[in-house]
């Protein structure tokens, strides 16, 4: 058998999520292990919620550990259990100062096979963030990238005397030293210069001056690392081009801060797009994971004769997967359901199902158990099969009774609560805010409760009237709740509960 063992060496980007490439995301769903750094955004591990997940970073919440550590730990882990694949994630490109080079010869030498997956580097993406392009045809026609890190100093720097555009990374602390070096190189003191820390997320600060007095206006503004300074004339075209850190400027209750997103199912990713856009830093926490039947042996007698059952009732995208998980297990296909009829609770559950080829009989015309129970069109006496987890509310099978219609509920799968990570806890705890989809997002995050964390203070924002009294009820006090049932209402009731906090 050959190995598993397999290294992808991804660059994360520079912060904002959307910024991963395609090939990196795909790279996160296959692995087995996912180690991240400081600067990878920890938002990215959503694409990898089947993989084990080590912090690395040697700044944060996490001990100190070093770079050979890291490396030791990247091939270690990849031949670990005979063989796993590791995807590595890096902040900003893998080859631009992330020692990523050593990480890859640790794999060559260990005889590890392994991939480079670039990513968009800081020293591009936050000037690009700024409002500033590295190059331009009327003020740069090339750039460099370069250290601050380093103990060269001027001599290093006179080479570079005839590049238009420099950047500067690593550099915060070292800025006076590193500006006085290069205008004894020759660089004129009148150079425009910009120091953009956490570029492009919504923390992202930018302080713009001189190559004399740059280092002076970034310790007045307080920027520290991790900050790009850009050094030339394109610095200039900030004041026409700036766009992504106006917002912040303006003053938006979201702007900078940290909402939360709980998730009970894997639901669309469309409130975090809708939070972010309102400037806020988004942290979508998972509240519960799924897990196998506890009993197969009757789950498997359920599905083998269908017969008597008129309706398959399947209320979510993950009773969909299973299903057919499970009819593959049985060594059947769709075609053992020939005979029944389908419903999905709403548009998405059915858009699955036609991703495994089966289109659903009916959908309700508004997505939800109790408008499945009261629309169904089925005939008296027909028999219906609730496939779903052991927590399925007892609406629907409430519904169907009243009118009269037979019920069975069949456990397709479990779903269990899911302990966030260290990291997760960290931010939530530190969150403005806190959505809340569902009265089961407000118990299960009421549940996390420790002796140093009680997550009862966090304000919190409800998507209706029902979740906001399931909140309370749970022991939430600081409760705002969305005016319609949108996301749009959702962010702003966020934006309200944001101002609560501290
Ligand atoms: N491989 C990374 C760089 C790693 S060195 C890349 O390609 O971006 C770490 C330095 O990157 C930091 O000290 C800082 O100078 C820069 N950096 C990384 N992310 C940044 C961000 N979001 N904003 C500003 N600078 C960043």
């Amino acid at each position: 058998m050959t190995s598993r063992a397999f290294v992808s060496l991804i660059g994360a980007g520079p912060g904002d999520p959307g910024l991963l490439t395609l090939r990196g995301a795909q790279a996160l769903a296959q692995a087995d292990v996912v180690l991240f750094d400081y600067l990878a955004n920890p938002e990215l591990l959503r694409h990898c919620p089947q993989a084990e997940t080590i912090y690395v970073g040697k700044k944060g919440f996490s001990e100190y550990i070093s770079q050979e550590q890291i490396t030791a730990l990247v091939v270690h882990k990849a031949q670990e259990n005979g063989g796993q694949r590791v995807a590595r994630l890096k902040g900003g490109d893998v080859f631009v100062f992330g020692r990523g080079g050593e990480e890859a010869e640790a794999c060559v030498e260990a005889g590890v096979p392994f991939e480079i997956v670039p990513g968009v580097t800081s020293a591009i993406a936050a000037p690009a963030y700024a409002g500033i392009p590295v190059t331009h045809r009327e003020a740069a026609r090339s750039f460099a990238v370069l250290t601050g890190n380093t103990k060269e100093g001027g001599a290093h720097y006179e080479r570079l005397s005839g590049v238009d555009t420099l950047l500067l990374l690593m550099g915060v602390r070292n800025l006076g030293q590193i500006a006085a070096d290069l205008i004894a190189a020759g660089r004129d003191p009148q150079t425009p210069a910009a120091t953009v820390q956490w570029g492009t997320t919504p923390q992202q600060r930018v302080a713009v001056g001189t190559l004399a007095t740059i280092a002076d206006v970034v310790r007045e503004a307080g920027l520290e690392a991790p900050a790009v300074t850009v050094v030339g004339e394109v610095v200039r075209l900030r004041d026409t081009l700036r766009w992504f850190d106006l917002a912040s400027t303006r003053g938006g209750s979201l702007a900078g801060r940290t909402v939360a997103v709980t998730r009970t199912r894997d639901g669309s990713s469309g409130l975090s797009d809708l939070l972010r856009a309102g400037g806020a830093d988004v942290l979508e926490v998972p509240l519960i994971r799924f897990a196998p039947t506890g009993d197969e042996a009757a789950l498997h007698a359920r599905l083998r004769d269908l017969s008597g059952v008129a309706w398959l009732l399947l209320t979510s995208n993950q009773a969909v997967t299973e299903l057919f998980l499970h009819l593959n297990k049985l060594g059947l296909d769709a075609r053992h359901l020939a005979g029944v009829r389908i419903a999905a609770v709403g548009p998405s559950t059915a858009r699955s199902l036609e991703a495994q080829g089966v289109r659903a009989d009916f959908v309700p015309s508004t997505p939800g158990a109790r408008h499945l129970g009261a629309e169904l069109p089925a005939a008296a006496g027909d028999v219906t099969l609730h496939l779903t987890s052991q927590l399925a509310e007892a609406e629907l099978g409430e519904a169907l009774a009243a009118r009269g219609l037979g019920y069975e509920r069949a456990e397709l799968y479990r779903t269990e609560p899911a302990q966030p990570t260290e990291n997760a806890m960290q931010r939530l705890k530190a969150a403005a805010a806190v959505t809340l989809a569902s009265g089961s997002a407000a118990r299960h995050l009421a549940a996390l409760a420790s002796a140093d964390f009680d997550p009862l203070d966090l304000p919190v924002a409800a998507m209706g009237p029902q979740t906001a009294d399931a909140a309370r009820e749970a022991g939430f006090t600081r409760v705002t709740v969305a005016r319609t049932a949108s996301l749009e209402s959702l962010v702003e009731a966020a934006g309200e509960a944001a101002t609560l906090s501290p």
